[in-house]
């Protein structure tokens, strides 16, 4: 059964109930597309959006940088019509919370070393503004994967560091383990992106001094709200997990004994700190008087959105919610990293109703974020560290279930799924012939679309992704850019270092009001460093 919704003249929505007997078929084009006015007044209103844009060209306050792991524009256009479809629409007309973005730009993803890059030396640029080599994080490209010692000198620090450093809150929030490689540019400098606990660090890199990257997590930035998985690296070797505690693949995982939880926690006392690791004790954090929370929800990587435990697992719209609350208490703003970061797994399983709710998933952090700030004093970033080799076409009809069927044969005689993928692990040839899709449930939540090449894993794509921006100095995210621009943009609007001749706030422009706005402001935030 599917609820079809058709626009009439004058705004007004029809309901109609179509009753269809296997599931959702392809949706009839509305009868209101047919007529020219439909499209003039669509086209007339976004015209006059873009004639009216206000240029935002003071200080941003608060910058919230959204990246989707191998979040590629493919990616974003099925998942688009995914939502559209899941709310009974044809879905193509779907307008995304990234769609409302009023500048976008493109970025360019290649690093030092790879023509198709990683999410280490991607992450790097966009966090560092340095583009760098794969395998690393917080490294210039002088630094050589896992060679330690080319570790010193070469590091290269984040705009969450630097913000840091002007005295506004930092967060960092992901749906991977929170010591991964896209957040751990935020704040580690390690010439391997998998050394996550020190029983993962060789001993002769130990020894050389390089140090694993929970421990950084816990002892480099002073990070105010650490939201995501990774619980396993945190603790002693053998520490049951809480959540799995009979399950000894998801026991604690460090050799040095320490529990960085514990070192996290002991380092704010005072502060209002608080630990918390399910979705029950998340809720019940009074963000009134908590300044500084750590959550970690999995032992390792958070659950794919369609598999996530409602009652213990917090969403990525909960865990943000609760990020920007705790974190815009900070009168002197914040800075805040929200990754949607198993967009990247689901791809590189070659599933992709796994990427694409992880998708719809990140775009609802999205719209929750835009719902609790204002785009007049806070800089919103949305892009991606690299594509995937992900496509869908095949002359579909409009409104054709984006894990639908193309309409006609291929070559072989045999169907093919409008959604492909280039390599990974959906190759199967059975003697010498491609799979008939037919015979399976290509709807199914793991079901793996056909790939050209066998590979185990997927691969990333190589092609530019998109950046999405709003509110101050949003404007300087235009045309096509490398990926290291994204920091320095993010730096320049925010007045971070090393910007020093950068726009001004958006009341210094003198006058009386604005003397009494700055003075109160200054108390508000001396009354803030001593509730602290
Ligand atoms: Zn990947």
């Amino acid at each position: 059964m599917c609820w079809v919704y058709s626009r009439a003249p004058g705004g007004l929505l029809l309901l109609a109930l179509l009753l269809l007997n296997s599931g959702c078929g392809a949706q009839p084009v509305d009868e209101w597309e047919k007529e020219p006015v439909y499209w003039n007044d669509q086209a007339r209103r976004t015209l006059q959006t873009a004639l009216t844009l206000p240029l935002r060209a003071h200080r941003a306050k608060n910058t919230i940088l959204f990246l989707g792991d191998g979040m590629g524009v493919s990616t974003v256009s099925a998942a688009r019509i995914l939502r559209g479809q899941m709310e009974g629409r044809s879905g193509e007309e779907t307008v995304l919370a990234m769609d409302t973005f009023p500048y976008v730009a493109l970025s360019k993803t290649y690093s030092v070393d790879k023509q198709v890059a990683d999410s280490a030396s991607t992450a790097t640029a966009y966090h560092c503004g340095v583009k760098a080599n794969a395998k690393t994080v917080g490294l210039s490209a002088k630094a050589v994967a896992y060679e330690c010692n080319t570790t010193f000198g070469n590091e290269v620090f984040s705009v969450l560091h630097r913000a840091k450093s002007q005295g506004k809150s930092v967060g960092i929030v992901t749906t991977t383990r929170v010591q991964h490689a896209s957040p751990a540019a935020a704040y580690a400098h390690s010439v391997s992106r998998s050394w996550y606990s020190d029983a993962d660090v060789p001993s002769a890199a130990r020894r050389e001094g390089c140090s694993d990257i929970a421990t950084q997590l816990v002892t480099n930035t002073d990070i105010d709200v650490i939201l995501g998985g990774g619980r396993m690296y945190m603790t002693p070797k053998g520490t049951p997990d809480p959540e799995y505690p009979t399950s000894s693949s998801r026991k604690g995982d460090r050799k040095d004994k320490r529990n960085l939880i514990d070192i996290w926690l002991n380092a704010r006392k005072g502060r209002n700190a608080q630990y918390v690791w399910n979705r029950e004790q998340l809720n019940a954090v009074d963000v009134k008087t908590t300044d500084c929370l750590m959550g970690l929800f999995e032992p390792k990587d958070m659950r794919f959105e369609v598999f996530r435990n409602r009652t213990r697992d917090p969403s990525i719209v909960d865990m943000t919610e609760k990020a920007i609350q705790i974190l815009s208490k900070n009168p002197k703003g914040f800075f805040l990293f929200v990754e949607g970061g198993r967009i990247d797994h689901g791809h590189h399983d070659g599933v992709a109703k796994l990427a694409l709710t992880e998708t719809i998933m990140f775009d609802r952090a999205i719209q929750r974020a835009s719902e609790l700030t204002s785009e007049s004093d806070t800089l919103t970033v949305v892009t991606a560290d690299h594509s995937h080799v992900f496509t869908f076409g095949g002359n579909t009809p409009r409104g054709n279930p984006i894990f639908g069927l193309a309409p006609k044969k291929a070559e072989d005689s045999l169907p093919y799924t409008s959604i492909l993928y280039a390599n990974g692990p959906g190759y199967g040839h059975v003697n010498g012939t491609r799979g008939n899709v037919s015979a399976v449930d290509y709807f199914d939540e793991e079901y793996m679309q056909q790939a050209a090449v066998p590979l185990e894993s997927e691969t990333h794509g190589g092609e530019d992704v998109a950046i999405y921006a709003k509110g101050p100095m949003a404007h300087l995210f235009h045309g096509v850019k490398e990926q290291n621009y994204v920091a320095h943009a993010m730096a320049y609007a925010a007045c971070l270092e090393p910007y020093t001749n950068c726009p001004l706030r958006l009341h210094d422009s003198g006058g009386c009001r604005n003397t009494l706005s700055a003075l109160l402001s200054a108390l508000t935030a001396g009354f803030w460093l001593v509730a602290r």
